[in-house]
């Protein structure tokens, strides 16, 4: 299984990546948190994205196509992954198509999460995200549900930062549901649901 989760930032991208790796055994390969894991150890990657992640601009696509080439060829990804954050522009997606060329696969599915504009900024806005495990709850989880670490809220997710994700989303990130349309690949799914029924409705489109 080689999947794309497309959607805005808030969508459920991350939420849905997890529950599909849990219940298929692939890897979970997210551009955002692998690049806050490089700012968090200050690797040249980290010092070289930090300013666009905390402004919400996007970091340039030569970093994030590197990055994902290295990743795409260790081990857990030969078993299949769920992309969750990449590709966000054409560029990526054309690179991306290439590298998997190379490595002699291809994409199942590339699945858009598609949810009104209203509900993604109430969800940033009351978006908490473990500093340990990175798992993803709400303004109410006083701690972690999953490890009991301490919930924080990512600097892109105040409120000066969310308008510039969702314009930087719909202007350089939402081209890409033509392509993978012309593509014959696109899934869209409706995430103006539960959870669980965002995923069952992903299942049953994808197996
Ligand atoms: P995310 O957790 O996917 O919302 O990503 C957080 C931030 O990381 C984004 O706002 C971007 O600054 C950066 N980022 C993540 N993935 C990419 C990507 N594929 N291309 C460029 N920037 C990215």
């Amino acid at each position: 299984m080689n999947i794309v989760l497309l959607g805005a930032p808030g969508a459920g991208k991350g939420t849905q990546a997890k529950k599909l790796v849990d219940e298929f055994g692939v890897a979970h390969i997210s551009t955002g948190d692998m690049l806050r894991a490089a700012v968090k150890n200050e690797t040249k990657l980290g010092k070289q994205a930090k300013a666009y992640m905390d402004a919400g601009d996007l970091v340039p696509d030569s970093l994030i196509i590197d990055l994902m080439r290295d990743r795409l060829s260790e081990d857990d990804a030969q078993r299949g992954f769920i992309l969750d954050g990449f590709p966000r522009t054409t560029a990526q997606a054309v690179a991306l198509d290439t590298m998997l060329d190379e490595l002699g696969k291809s994409l199942e599915a590339a699945v858009a999460i598609e949810l009104d504009f209203d509900i993604i900024v109430e969800r940033l806005s009351s978006r908490r995200t473990c500093s340990n495990c990175g798992t993803i709850g709400s303004k109410d989880d006083v701690s972690c549900p999953k490890c009991g670490g301490e919930m924080i809220q990512r600097d892109d997710d105040k409120p000066q930062t969310i308008q510039n994700r969702l314009d930087v989303y719909a202007k350089q990130t939402a081209p890409l549901i033509d392509y993978y349309q012309g593509q014959d690949l696109l899934v869209p799914i409706n995430g103006n649901q539960e959870v669980d029924k965002v995923f069952a409705d992903l299942k049953e489109a994808i197996e």
